[in-house]
């Protein structure tokens, strides 16, 4: 493993307690994958606006859009890899962080054994992974947030 691997050097000197640390519950954890969507305000995901409103009365949705016609709902899920799954915050946070820092890529059977979920739900999270290569897009806004690891987020496609 090169030290100077290009999406690496991040990982340097984090050790397993510290990835404990940050995912050290679910609030921890969305905060964390919020950080990576969203590494200033929240923003649609429809027309990509950050007049958005936060923390709304609803049942399932959290924020919803001030400039959307129909002043479209969301979360932080909303037309992500994440969206629909059942699976916990957590689970996706430490997905993403390995999937991340594993630059060849990572077995279904890992994340089934280091996540402790089940094969299949390890399947669907690592296909679905696969399939947006961990980015979240961000469609009206017409470009794609990654979800990057480390103080040098990665904001390109
Ligand atoms: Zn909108």
């Amino acid at each position: 493993m090169a030290h100077k691997a290009p999406g690496r050097h991040h990982r340097e000197g984090v050790t397993l307690l510290q990835i404990a640390d940050m995912f050290s519950d679910e609030a921890a954890a969305k905060e964390w994958i919020a950080q990576r969507r969203w590494p200033e305000n929240p923003r649609c995901p429809y027309c990509g606006t950050d007049n958005v409103q936060v923390g709304i009365k609803h049942r399932t949705m959290t924020h919803r859009c001030r400039e959307c016609p129909d002043r479209r709902m969301f979360t932080l899920q909303t037309r992500t890899v994440m969206e629909g799954s059942k699976l916990p915050f957590r689970i996706w946070a430490m997905g993403m962080y390995l999937f991340t820092t594993n630059l060849k890529g990572i077995s279904s059977m890992r994340l089934h054994r280091e996540l402790g979920i089940g094969q299949k739900a390890a399947w669907f999270m690592l296909h679905r992974s696969r399939i947006h290569v961990l980015y979240l897009t961000s469609a009206g806004a017409g470009r794609t947030h990654g979800i990057a690891v480390g103080p040098s987020s990665d904001s390109a496609r």
